[in-house]
């Protein structure tokens, strides 16, 4: 008996010995087909991807990355049926970016090369890539302190704000009136500078009405229509009308041209904010603002959006665009 279990034993390794090399020779060759089956899927998964079809264009592989970050499908499939162009990636990658003026941008950018893709962003978020006054748009008074007026948005002809004050002759020329808000504001700046440097600011020009600012704009317009368009707003398109803007200068710099070089002004700049105002018409904007620099014209928006403008280095114009209008 105990031979007889032993020759059997003896007889069945071999074919075990067998059934494991076939077992695992197809066990192998099972494995390597399932995995060349799934790399095979996925590979062609992968060419269905939007990252695969734009990098395809001739974009890299970080720029496609991106701009599926950024766009919505429609926009990715805009980029798919057009050639390679560097435009798109560097139009959406710009800070303030806003996916409605997308085809705007495009065709701004490429009608206007030299102008850099910050620029093109700002003037077509601004509305000025269409012409000054050439789409007009109603003030949404429901912005409060953050209402906007420039070339593009207007306010009524009877629009007044109810909290307008007369200015203390003290600190302003005669006939000013503005928001109780902004005079309040400008004493705290005007008392803090003058401890700081002795100089004594003063408010020239304040809210101004839509008759005044009509009977300036014909005065400037029987010169001509480009003329008047130059020197003065257009009736409603005043940020004065806004009772929020007032024209400082100082008692030591009483005229612009002194004023604009006066160590005042240079305070004002890095500090007004701290008050809530913003300088409106900066140096190098004219192209976003519609207006050469004016270092006289400030405007209250707040603490919170004044430090915020001033940080960002943007216009008020940029700012409504991005963050309020969208
Ligand atoms: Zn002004």
């Amino acid at each position: 008996m105990a031979k007889k279990r032993k020759r059997k034993r003896l007889r069945l390794k071999p074919a075990v010995f067998r059934f494991l090399i076939y077992f695992t020779f197809f066990l192998a060759i099972g494995i390597y087909t399932i995995n060349e089956t799934k790399k095979i899927i996925a590979d062609f998964k992968y060419q269905e991807t939007y990252e695969y079809k734009i990098t395809q264009k001739g974009y890299k592989l970080k720029e496609a990355q991106k701009l599926i970050e950024i766009l919505p499908d429609e926009k990715l499939d805009y980029i798919l049926e057009n050639e390679y162009n560097e435009i798109y990636y560097n139009i959406v990658t710009q800070k303030y970016y806003l996916d409605k003026n997308f085809d705007k941008y495009i065709e701004y950018k490429e009608y206007h090369e030299d102008t850099s893709y910050e620029d093109t962003i700002a003037i077509v978020n601004v509305h000025a890539n269409v012409g000054w006054y050439n789409e007009t748009y109603e003030t949404n008074i429901n912005d409060g302190y953050l209402m906007i007026v420039n070339k593009f948005y207007h306010l009524d002809e009877s629009y007044e704000r109810d909290d307008l004050e007369n200015i203390n002759l003290a600190y302003a020329y005669a006939n000013n009136r503005a928001s109780s808000v902004v005079i309040e504001n400008f004493k705290n700046m005007r008392q803090d500078i003058e401890e700081e440097m002795n100089v004594h600011l003063m408010v020239n020009s304040s809210y101004r009405p839509y008759k005044d600012q009509e009977e300036i704009y014909n005065e400037f317009k029987k010169v001509s229509l480009k003329y008047a368009d130059s020197y003065a707003a257009r009736p409603g398109y005043s940020e004065h009308q806004t009772g929020l803007a007032i024209d400082i200068t100082s008692l030591e710099h009483p005229t612009a041209n002194d004023f604009k070089e006066s160590e005042e002004y240079a305070w004002l700049k890095e500090n007004c904010h701290k008050y809530g105002f913003i300088l409106r018409y900066p140096e190098g904007k004219e192209h976003i603002t519609g207006y050469s620099t004016e270092s006289w014209h400030f405007r209250y928006v707040g603490e919170e959006v004044a430090t915020k403008i001033y940080n960002e280095g943007i216009t008020f114009d940029e700012y409504y665009a991005y963050y309020i209008e969208k």
